[in-house]
């Protein structure tokens, strides 16, 4: 299938490699012209704009940073609504419900079906093609991308509702911020007592304690003081505040998602958007003055 492809970032790169791999033919765009290239040398053809991506293809996914990258790739100047062959436009792209309608709202003037399809499982997932894939959007053209959905993971339809695949995204990565600061201030509290770290993580990671964090996060990138498992704070502290969002236009004041929320403030102000999101144990450590696994590589 003749697929366009914008954002070839941590996510979407590996995402476009994998639909390159199965056979489809990809019209790729990003800012970021050395990602272009990098998918040109391995059979993609590059587009000038998101623009000319729609002017080549029916169906354009995107994985993109920010809910203003989407709004502007989607329907700015130049943006996927200008395009001629485009019917689709799949935003695997976190961004929230608001602006999943917002988006669908000024497509579906043009005509341009919008499918919601936020993905989870990191850049490993993305990698490994394992991902947990939610989408919502008309069912009969959910049905026509499943076969292209399922190159890059497990796909679940969530429902024809626009933006009900973003609540779902928001609810999962709450839970996964929450796993992170949550396994951060216990294995704090344990290393303050003079509990080894590592011994901690086996145990949790035996026990009823094990979450996303102690399984995944910890051995790759917190105990070797690596920080690089992938994912930006910028990025967590975004979908955290969706999620708040989400809840309060829901009428909800959720207590856990709030006390999280203001711990991941505490983390993009004191260690930076671009950090990887697993430095979140950092400031927690400074207050309590220990340094949790080994030194740092
Ligand atoms: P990233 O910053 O690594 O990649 C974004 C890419 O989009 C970059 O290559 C950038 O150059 C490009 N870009 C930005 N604005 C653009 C524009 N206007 N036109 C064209 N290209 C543009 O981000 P990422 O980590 O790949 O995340 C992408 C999306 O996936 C985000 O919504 C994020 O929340 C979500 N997500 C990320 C992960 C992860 O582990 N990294 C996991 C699940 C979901």
């Amino acid at each position: 299938m003749d697929i366009g492809f914008i954002g070839l970032g941590k996510m979407g790169f590996p995402m476009a490699r994998r639909l390159i791999e199965a056979g489809h033919q990809l019209v790729v765009f990003d800012q970021r012209k050395e990602a272009v290239d990098q998918l040109v040398a391995r059979g993609a053809q590059a587009a000038m704009s998101p623009r000319d991506v729609a002017d080549r293809v029916e169906t354009v996914l995107a994985s993109l940073p920010s809910l203003q990258a989407s709004l502007d790739v989607a329907t700015g100047d130049n943006g996927v609504s200008s395009g001629e062959r485009v019917k689709r436009f799949v935003d695997l792209s976190t961004i929230g419900s608001q602006m999943a309608v917002r988006i669908h709202d000024l497509l579906a003037k043009q005509n341009i079906v919008q499918l919601d399809s936020p993905v989870s499982g990191g850049v490993a997932g993305a990698e490994k093609g394992t991902l947990a894939v939610m989408v919502s959007g008309p069912r009969a053209d959910f049905e026509m991308l499943k076969p292209v959905l399922d190159v890059i993971g497990k796909v679940f339809f969530i429902g024809e509702k626009p933006g009900s695949a973003q609540t779902m995204k928001l609810a999962n990565n709450f839970l996964s911020a929450t796993a992170i600061v949550a396994t951060s201030e216990a294995v704090v509290m344990g290393v303050k007592a003079g509990l080894d770290p590592a011994v901690m993580i086996d145990v949790i990671n035996a026990g009823s304690g094990i979450n996303s964090a102690s399984r995944d996060k910890f051995p790759k990138s917190v105990l070797p003081r690596t920080f690089d498992f992938g994912f930006a704070t910028g990025l967590m502290v975004k979908d955290v505040r969706l999620c708040l969002e989400e809840a309060k236009s829901l009428g909800l004041s959720l207590d856990v998602a709030e006390a999280v929320g203001k711990l991941w403030e505490v983390v993009i102000r004191e260690m930076g958007a671009e950090s990887d999101f697993t430095a979140a144990i950092q400031p927690i450590e400074q207050r309590a003055g220990v340094v949790v696994g080994g030194k740092p590589v």
